[in-house]
C-alpha cells in the first residue's frame, strides 16, 4: 500500500499527532502525494475519498482552483508580515467580512494559527474582562462534560476526555465540567429539547452558587465534535444565553469545528439567535490550506482595554498572527460560500444523504444514527475492543477516510461531495458495518 518506503522514513523521524506510534509497525502510514476534490492520492495511484474533511478543515475539497489562484496572486505579492504595528489588506478584508457575517455585533478579531490558542486567547480575554471591571474575584472557567476545546494547557482544562487529560492533571486548572444536554443521555420517551432544558437547569442552580467567582462558559454549539459528535438542542443555548447573562458570565462559543456550515447555518448560534461573548474559529477558516484562527469579540469586551495606559491592553501575541497567506486563503474560503450558494446547497445534500442512509439507520449494528447539517453519526455495537484502528483499516481497504471516535463512526464530508459520491460512501460503510 503507497509508498512503504517514505512511510518507513516518517516513522523514523516525524511523530505523528494523536497516535501511538507503535501501533504503526503493522499500519504503515499512507503518504500521500496530492489531492483533488474529495479524493486523496497515494504514490501507487490509489485514491481515498476523505470523508472527514482531513479533520475537519478542508470544507471545498483538495487544491481547490480557486483558492490555489487567490494563494498565488498573494504570493506574488506579500507572504506575510508581523500584526503589530503594521496591518495589511487580506486582514482587514477578512475581519470586515467576519463582523459582518457573525451574529450580533461580534466585530473585533484577535488572531492566531490554530484553534486551541483561539481557546487560551477567549479564556485570557474573558478573565482579563472582569479584572479590568474591578470584578476580581472572577477566575474560574465553566465548561460542558464532554467538551472539547484543544490540547494545550489552558485549552485541555476546559476539555473533558479522560485519554487526553488524566496524564496532565497535575499541570491543569480545575474547571467544573456542567451536565452535557447531548439527548443520547436523555431517559427513554425525553425529548431532546426537554433534556436539554434540564441540563440548563443544573447550570443555572451552578451558577447561581458560583457566579461570584465564574469568568467564563466555553462550549461548543449543537455538537461537541471531538468526543464522538455529541448532538444537542438548540435551546440548551438559548438558556445558557439568558443564564449568563444574568449572572455576568462571559459566554465563549467555541465553533472551531462547527463553524462556517458545517451545522446547517454558517453559524451554529444561528438556530438558537444568539450571540456569544467570544467566537472561535479555525478549522474551515482558511477552507483548511493554512493554519489560522480567530476569536471575535464585542464593543463592551474592547472598550473594557481601550486605554491610555500599555498595561491595560491584551498583551497577548503570536509570531504569525493574521497571516496574510491564510487570511487570503479564508477570503477566497467565503467567496466560494457565495458563489455556490453553500448553505442552500449543502441542505439538499444533507436530505440526499439521510435519504440515503435507511440501510445504515436500520442496520443491526448501528445505533443512534443522527445527523446535524453537514455532519452524520453513529455508534457501532461491536465487541472488537480495538475498533477504531480496525474500522480505519478496514476503511483504507475500501479506499475511504474514516477515523472513528471510538465506536463512533462519523462523516464530515467537503461540501462539494456529489449523489455519487456519496452512494458510494454509504454503500461502502454498509459492506464494512456487514464484516463486524
Ligand atoms: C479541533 C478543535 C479545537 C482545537 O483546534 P486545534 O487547531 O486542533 O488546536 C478546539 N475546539 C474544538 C471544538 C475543536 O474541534
Amino acid at each position: 500500500m503507497s509508498d512503504k518506503n517514505l512511510s518507513k522514513r516518517s516513522q523514523q523521524v516525524v511523530w505523528h499527532p494523536c497516535s501511538q506510534m507503535k501501533q504503526h509497525e503493522n499500519l504503515p502510514l499512507i503518504s500521500i502525494v496530492r489531492g483533488h476534490g474529495v479524493w486523496l492520492y497515494d504514490a501507487d495511484g490509489n485514491r481515498y475519498l476523505d470523508a472527514i474533511s482531513s479533520w475537519w478543515v478542508n470544507l471545498f475539497g483538495h487544491c481547490h482552483p480557486y483558492i490555489n489562484h487567490a494563494l498565488n496572486d498573494q504570493l506574488g505579492k506579500l507572504e506575510h508580515v508581523m500584526l503589530a504595528g503594521l496591518t495589511h489588506e487580506p486582514v482587514v478584508l477578512l475581519s470586515e467580512r467576519l463582523s459582518k457575517l457573525t451574529p450580533g455585533d461580534l466585530g473585533h478579531c484577535f488572531y492566531a494559527s490554530d484553534g486551541a490558542s483561539a481557546t487560551e486567547i477567549a479564556l485570557k480575554m474573558s478573565f482579563h474582562y472582569w479584572q479590568q471591571c474591578g470584578l476580581t474575584s472572577k477566575t474560574d472557567f465553566i465548561s460542558l462534560q464532554n467538551g472539547y476545546h484543544g490540547e494545550t494547557l489552558g485549552a485541555l482544562s476546559v476539555t473533558d476526555v479522560a485519554l487526553f487529560k488524566q496524564t496532565y492533571a497535575p499541570l491543569l486548572r480545575h474547571s467544573q465540567h456542567m451536565p452535557s444536554p447531548d439527548w443520547r443521555y436523555a431517559p427513554q420517551g425525553e425529548s431532546a429539547e426537554n433534556y436539554a432544558l434540564g441540563a440548563a437547569h443544573e447550570l443555572e442552580n451552578y451558577l447561581a452558587e458560583h457566579h461570584a467567582h465564574t469568568a467564563a462558559l466555553i462550549l461548543e454549539p449543537l455538537v461537541q465534535g471531538a468526543t464522538g459528535m455529541a448532538m444537542y438542542h438548540p435551546v440548551y443555548l438559548q438558556r445558557a444565553r439568558e443564564i449568563c447573562n444574568q449572572y455576568q458570565v462571559l459566554l465563549i462559543a467555541d465553533e472551531i469545528a462547527v463553524g462556517f456550515g458545517r451545522t446547517g447555518t454558517m453559524f451554529a448560534c444561528e438556530q438558537a439567535s444568539i450571540t456569544p461573548d467570544f467566537l472561535c474559529l479555525s478549522k474551515g477558516l482558511s477552507g483548511g490550506y493554512l493554519p489560522l484562527s480567530v476569536v471575535l469579540t464585542t464593543p463592551t469586551v474592547f472598550q473594557a482595554f481601550y486605554h491610555d495606559k500599555t498595561s491595560q491592553a491584551f498583551l497577548h501575541s503570536h509570531s504569525h498572527s493574521g497571516n496574510a497567506l491564510a487570511c487570503r486563503a479564508a477570503l477566497a474560503t467565503l467567496d466560494l460560500f457565495e458563489q455556490n450558494n453553500a448553505i442552500e446547497t449543502n441542505r439538499s445534500k444533507t436530505n440526499y444523504l439521510n435519504q440515503l442512509s435507511h440501510p445504515l439507520q436500520s442496520h443491526p449494528k448501528v445505533k443512534n444514527f443522527r445527523n446535524c447539517g453537514m455532519i452524520w453519526a453513529f455508534e457501532v455495537i461491536t465487541d472488537d475492543t480495538a475498533f477504531t484502528n480496525t474500522f480505519f483499516k478496514k476503511a483504507l481497504e475500501k479506499k475511504l477516510l474514516l477515523r472513528p471516535l471510538g465506536n463512533t463512526v462519523y462523516f464530515m464530508p467537503p461540501y462539494i461531495i456529489n449523489e455519487e459520491e456519496m452512494d458510494w460512501l454509504v454503500k461502502s460503510v454498509v459492506h464494512i458495518l456487514d464484516t463486524f
